[in-house]
């Protein structure tokens, strides 16, 4: 059996491995030249980790994991410690430490598991159809290229990220994505206590934004502000430190030293969407993967464990059913489609707190973390790690 793979992302990469270990052969065609990953790093929650252990990555992710022993909100303005804890109940209940990761790390650890000389990259899919469709009569589903090649395969899995094309063709035409209302601003800078302990993870809340910093191996924080404001402002590039101090200018002395630590020519900004949930996920011989099949805001750091967890549930399917490919598929929809756009929805409730969508709403949640011991936010962090394949 051949699989094919388009985009060489976390999710893509995760399945390739995941397919690869069942003995099917999987190609897998990126679109572009080199790794170049949009954005600093990501928290790979505790749901996340176990899909990378399943895949034999246990000793590779936990080198390249922050420890983030404690979690602590602090007032926007004053810097006072609203609430902080340990995060040893969360590790207790679900096994697993968390590991917020460099994400260029993360995808070079992929794409060596996967063997980066078998990555065909500056390949852009530019339409992919399923063999019954294309009216051969073929069992197969088939890929063409930007420079004049074609593909064909048993399946194509379409981990083609937030502006799928493949999911365009599942779905049988264009979506449109909903703009979350804020832009996120995300790099990495060297640990520096002055803005948050080197074991913690420190969000700084007021006015309806964040400002946060977690640790990734290598004496380093991710770090990440976030700025309601409306679609397609104007930015120059390599502004972020200006437009940085601006937006948060009497915020408290931890966060001016990050804003002068950052490095404004590789801090990304990203503006932020996401998509209502949807539950075909599959046509014929062809189903989508990852952010194609669940795009999410990043408020609950679960777009990329979602992603995972397609992986090692796609995996599950084709164990099951191996000779069978709309059966494996149907399976593996089954298995994620509710899950993966449970973890959409509740993201976005969060979004919707976190940047004041409702101020009164915010101003209890802020009333909340003053009473917070950790409870109830380890309680929803758990909710959120539980319901993968992997338990
Ligand atoms: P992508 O990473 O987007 O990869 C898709 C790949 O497909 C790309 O390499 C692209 O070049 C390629 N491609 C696209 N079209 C074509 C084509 N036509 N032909 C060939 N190749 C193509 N998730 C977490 O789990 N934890 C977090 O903390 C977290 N934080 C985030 C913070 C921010 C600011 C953002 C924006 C997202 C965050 N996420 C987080 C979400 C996470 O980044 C995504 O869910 C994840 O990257 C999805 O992986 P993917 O492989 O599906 O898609």
């Amino acid at each position: 059996m051949k699989a094919v793979i388009i985009g060489a992302g976390m999710g893509g990469l995760s399945a390739a491995i995941a397919l690869k270990q069942l003995g099917i052969e999987v190609e897998v065609y990126e679109q572009v030249t080199e790794n170049k990953p949009v954005g600093a790093a990501i928290s790979v929650w505790s749901n996340g980790v176990k899909c990378l252990n399943h895949l034999g990555l246990e000793r590779e992710v936990a080198e390249l994991g922050g420890i983030v022993e404690t979690m602590s909100y602090v007032e926007a303005k004053t810097g006072d410690t609203m609430c902080r804890f340990s995060m040893q109940p969360l590790i207790d209940e679900v096994g697993q430490r968390p590991y917020p990761v460099a994400r260029a790390e993360l995808q070079l650890m992929l794409m060596k598991a996967y063997g980066i000389d078998d990555i065909h990259f500056g390949k852009k899919m530019i339409s992919v159809s399923d063999g019954s469709d294309s009216g051969d009569g073929s069992d197969s589903a088939t890929v063409d290229f930007a420079d004049g090649t074609t593909v064909t395969a048993d399946l194509v899995i379409g981990a083609d990220g937030a502006k799928s094309l493949t999911r365009e063709y599942v779905l049988g035409g264009p979506v449109t994505r909903r703009y979350a209302g804020y832009v996120n601003f995300n790099g990495l800078v060297e640990i520096d206590e002055a803005i948050g302990p080197a074991t913690e993870w420190t969000t700084y809340v007021g006015d309806g934004r964040r400002v946060s910093v977690m640790p990734v191996a290598g004496g380093r924080f991710y770090f990440f502000f976030d700025v309601p404001m409306p679609e397609g402002a104007p930015y120059e590039r390599g502004s972020a430190r200006k437009v940085l101090a601006a937006e948060f200018a009497d915020w408290a002395p931890g966060v001016q030293t990050l804003i002068a630590a950052l490095d404004p020519a590789t801090t990304n900004r990203v503006e932020i969407l996401d998509l209502d949930p949807f539950h075909t996920w599959v046509k014929g011989r062809v189903a989508v993967l990852g952010d194609a099949a669940h795009n999410t805001t990043p408020d609950i750091g679960q777009g990329g464990c979602s992603a995972m967890e397609d992986a090692v549930a796609l995996q599950y399917a084709f164990r099951d059913h191996p000779d069978d490919v709309p059966a494996a598929l149907a399976a593996y929809q089954a298995a994620r489609t509710e899950r993966a756009g449970e973890l959409v929805l509740r993201a976005r409730k969060r979004c919707d707190v976190t940047h004041a969508k409702d101020p009164e709403k915010t101003a209890q949640w802020y009333r909340e973390l003053r009473e917070e011991d950790g409870t109830n936010i380890i309680r929803g962090i758990v909710g959120n790690i539980m319901g993968g394949p992997v338990t």
